[in-house]
């Protein structure tokens, strides 16, 4: 795919938007090296997989759930915080399954979600200026601890690493399995509400597994489009996919290696291609703030063959927007590029149109996916960084009747939600509203961000349910 002007440094040739500034660069370049050497912790035949659901998602035979923390940091990397998140992720798609009857592309913001970008290089706490937080594998929250320290990139990858073998191991000992969605469900939820529209799907489904056993059709684990190569789901007995925005470019770099292309060669004479793949993450995307046509970034994305995602806010011309999908999708190779939407409930309207009908008329294939969380943050009188669960859901309504009127179909949300529950069981209280009608007084009760705002638990379902329902209709 690349081609002779690409490699995985040249993108060093070119202007970077939120670059690190690293004080001690032989400490970098040794660290860089180091993690070079250590083994990818994703396979190009899983990043394959992903790129062939993806072309799924873009004929709209399946639907693609993107999720996870703004950022994820070293210390939420326990045992009972990874198995909530996917607990999440598992029972939010079970939901969509449900109403939309069509596979769910799962994809986690997670193993390798630290890095963050930032609207000011520094920031003012009690009276000091300090360079912002970055993310956990750059600086610390601390404002004592804002030197961007190499050794942070070490740490990410073993907190990576550390976060896919569980989950590798969640998913392949049982923890997904439909028949015992209760491992991984609602035993917390308190809205009777919820949990009863809950249960009915799991008893349906549970009902609907035994007849399948019954009459013996239950040998294979996915339906028909995800069936390319047989056997297991990636890691474990369903398809589980991760994902980070690619903004340390350093970092993406050392993990790119030039393997043979998965599957390539493998029918007919054809010899095997070689290609390069991030072996970070089966997904990464260019965000909103680092796509320039002629950046640091977008040199990289041409480069790799895993799947893209690419931020689309209201800042982007549709003539602009074309001339990206070119540059990294010159072939108009299918599976390859996933739009993220995510304008504001209040400019959606003017931007997504326009969108649709260049990337039409382009005749490039995308994933359209919706992200109502990130034109729609603002800070409660009280001071907290949030987001109303009215201008999501706002958002994400618009955006389906959107696609619709413009003979267009979503093909996928992404969302920064959290499972997370505090000692008690309780979830977090980060963003307003939704059924358990979280009111500004109860943000502070339980806010644990450090970055953006998420839904918890109840307000994760709430959204499942209401994209389950539109499916249904
Ligand atoms: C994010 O996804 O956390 C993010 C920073 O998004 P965006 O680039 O769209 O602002
Ligand atoms: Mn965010």
């Amino acid at each position: 795919m690349a081609d002779s002007n690409w490699y995985p440094s040249s993108w060093k040739s070119r202007s970077a938007a939120q670059m690190v500034d690293y004080p001690d660069q032989q400490h970098l370049q040794r660290v860089l090296t180091k993690i070079n050497a250590l083994p990818p912790l994703v396979t190009p035949a899983e990043i394959e997989r992903l790129r062939f659901q993806i072309t799924a998602v873009q004929r709209n035979e399946a639907f693609l759930l993107h999720a996870g923390d703004c950022a994820e940091s070293f210390d939420a990397c326990t045992q009972q915080n990874i198995s909530a998140k996917i607990g999440l992720i598992l029972s939010f798609s079970l939901i969509l399954i449900w109403g939309g009857r069509l596979p769910v592309v799962r994809i986690g913001r997670i193993a390798g979600q630290y890095a963050k970008p930032r609207s000011s290089g520094t920031e003012t706490i009690d009276n000091r200026e300090v360079l912002s937080f970055r993310g956990d594998n750059v600086n610390g929250l601390d404002p004592n601890d804002r030197t961007p320290d190499p050794e942070r990139l070490l740490s990410a990858y073993f907190h990576s690493t550390a976060t896919l073998n569980y989950v590798r191991g969640l998913l392949t000992s049982g923890f997904a399995s439909l028949h015992h969605p209760r491992d991984w469900s609602l035993s917390h939820v308190r809205s009777p509400a919820l949990r009863s529209e809950f249960e009915k799907i799991t008893r349906g489904l549970s009902d609907a597994l035994d007849f399948s056993h019954t009459i013996g059709a239950d040998s294979g684990r996915e339906s028909a489009p995800f069936d390319r190569g047989g056997g297991r789901g990636v890691l474990g007995e369903i398809d589980f996919y991760t994902s980070h925005e690619g903004l340390m470019l350093d970092w993406e770099q050392a993990m790119t290696r030039e393997v043979n292309i998965a599957g390539s060669g493998r029918s007919g004479p054809s010899p095997q291609q070689k290609g390069f793949y991030n072996t970070s993450a089966h997904f990464i995307w260019v965000g909103d703030r680092t796509r320039q046509l002629d950046g640091a970034h977008i040199e990289y994305f041409r480069g790799i063959r895993n799947p893209i995602g690419i931020k689309v806010g209201p800042s982007l011309e549709s003539a602009e927007l074309i001339r990206l999908l070119q540059i990294v999708n010159p072939n108009k190779e299918s599976g390859r590029v996933t739009l993220i939407t995510r304008y504001g409930a209040g400019k959606i309207g003017d931007h997504l149109p326009g969108h649709i009908e260049a990337v039409k008329h382009s005749q490039h294939p995308v994933a359209w996916v919706c992200d109502p969380m990130h034109g729609n943050t603002l800070t409660s009188n009280s001071g907290f960084k949030t987001r109303n669960f009215g201008t999501i859901i706002s958002e994400l309504t618009s955006c389906i009747s959107i696609h619709a009127a413009c003979g267009s179909r979503l093909g996928g949300v992404s969302l920064e939600f959290t499972g997370e529950l505090n000692d008690e069981g309780f979830s977090v209280t980060e963003c307003l509203g939704g059924s358990m009608e979280l009111s500004e007084e109860q943000l502070g009760l339980r806010y644990q961000s450090f970055c953006d705002p998420r839904l918890n638990f109840e307000q994760s379902l709430d959204v499942a349910f209401l994209i389950s329902n539109y499916f249904k209709e």
